[in-house]
């Protein structure tokens, strides 16, 4: 006679597994398993062969990082993403996973700034060979390739000045050269833009923001066009230890029950608040893509086809006292660097995400003392307005 050891209550090591019975959870579960109990060697073989499915380890792949990966994958219209540790740990999938020393990438001048820190440091460190051009000019973009140009990574619209990327044009040009273009989507997300179809490569996102949407997740999700991509993509993420937590990847979920309704209505209060903020004393301009006065309104009518997002940027008269009287008249708003998250947010560049230019360099790209960033959440917008026209006022006032 055998005995079930795991059954024996005098063994408390063993572990038992939950109590089945009819009737299954609604919820996804949360599968925190580090480890997979497989019933041979054979099945070993088979699982790491392919010929069965099945999960081992969990840097490896565990069924809360999938199941996250599969919703964005038909979010995204894409198949076989993977969902890793950070948007940076999809962005270093890529550039560890598609590139060899040697090879040469080019990045918009506007990007996310660790990402533009890894091309202009940490990737000439490990071999690979950078630029950093405007996108907003395919002839910028077509005067920095090289023979060994392997990779072109842009964002849609550029974080937190509003450019939009003449995505079109570059595509053109990376295609007829056999280059990849990566466009990292965390802004535009794919209620507003689908990589895919605009021709380009690979897709990655900062799930941290306004997909999962509650500030509580750091997580990132990367895609390629082709197998033979993704494959590398998977290895670099298991090499590299670039893993998802589970409890991040089933929080983030959740987040993405409610994306749409989140996205939509972002997006409208986005549009009202740019409007009200445009008719204030003392506010010099405002940046949203659906505007008419929007330096690149015609591309971003062409490539977000009226989906113009949450994100809205201004800058008020009078520098830093007019900023901080600003901040202060506001003292219910979050005052933090991030953005995606469902209530509103503000951040301030020169003191945040821009700090370690100089202020020539942060003055070319039109980022000033005065200078503000707005991630648009989902609440009341005349509350939020009248949030506003108080901070508004507040700057004019010291402004004179
Ligand atoms: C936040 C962000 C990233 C990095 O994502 P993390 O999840 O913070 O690592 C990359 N790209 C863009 C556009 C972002 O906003």
């Amino acid at each position: 006679m055998t005995t079930d050891h795991r059954n024996d209550p005098s063994t408390l090591i063993r572990r038992m597994g939950l109590p089945a019975g009819q009737g299954r959870p609604v919820v996804s579960p949360l599968q925190t398993s580090v480890v997979y109990d497989v019933e041979s060697p054979d099945m070993l073989d088979a699982i790491y062969e392919g010929r069965e499915s099945g999960y081992i380890y969990a840097r490896e792949a565990h069924p809360n990082a999938d199941l996250l990966a599969r919703r964005i994958d038909a979010m995204e219209g894409a198949e076989g993403g993977i969902v890793v540790g950070s948007g940076m740990a999809a962005i270093a999938a890529m550039a560890m996973g598609l590139c060899n020393a040697g090879d040469h990438i080019i990045g918009g001048d506007q990007l996310y700034g660790k990402s533009l820190k890894l091309m202009r440091e940490d990737l000439p460190r490990l071999g690979l060979e950078t630029s950093v051009v405007d996108v907003s000019s395919p002839d910028a973009v077509e005067a920095a390739i090289r023979p060994e140009t392997k990779l072109i990574l842009l964002e849609v619209v550029s974080n937190p000045t509003i450019r939009v990327a003449d995505i079109a044009g570059i595509i053109a040009l990376a295609r007829t050269r056999g280059i990849k273009v990566a466009i990292d989507n965390t802004f535009t997300t794919p209620r507003g833009f689908r990589p895919f179809e605009h021709g380009a490569d690979i897709i990655v996102h900062s799930v941290t923001k306004l997909l999962a949407g509650h500030s509580d997740v750091t997580l990132g999700y990367v895609v390629a066009k082709t197998g033979e991509d993704r494959a590398k993509l998977l290895a670099a993420s298991q090499t590299f230890g670039l893993t998802a937590s589970p409890f991040d990847c089933w929080l983030a979920e959740r987040g993405l029950f409610s994306f749409d309704l989140r996205y939509d209505r972002a997006e409208e209060n986005a549009a009202r608040l740019a409007q009200a903020l445009s008719e204030q004393a003392g506010v010099l301009r405002v940046l949203y893509p659906g505007r008419a006065d929007h330096p690149d309104s015609a591309r971003a009518a062409e490539l977000l086809a009226g989906r113009n997002g949450n994100m809205v940027s201004f800058e008020v008269a009078g520098g830093r006292d007019a900023a901080n009287a600003l901040v202060r008249a506001m003292p219910d708003l979050p005052f933090a660097p991030t953005l995606g998250d469902v209530g509103t947010t503000l951040s301030h560049p020169c003191t945040s995400s821009h700090r370690g230019l100089t202020p020539e360099a942060r003055a070319a790209i039109g980022i000033t003392e005065g200078f503000f960033r707005v991630s648009v959440g989902v609440e009341s917008i005349d509350s939020l307005i009248a949030e506003f026209i108080a901070g508004c006022h507040a700057a004019a006032q010291v402004a004179g």
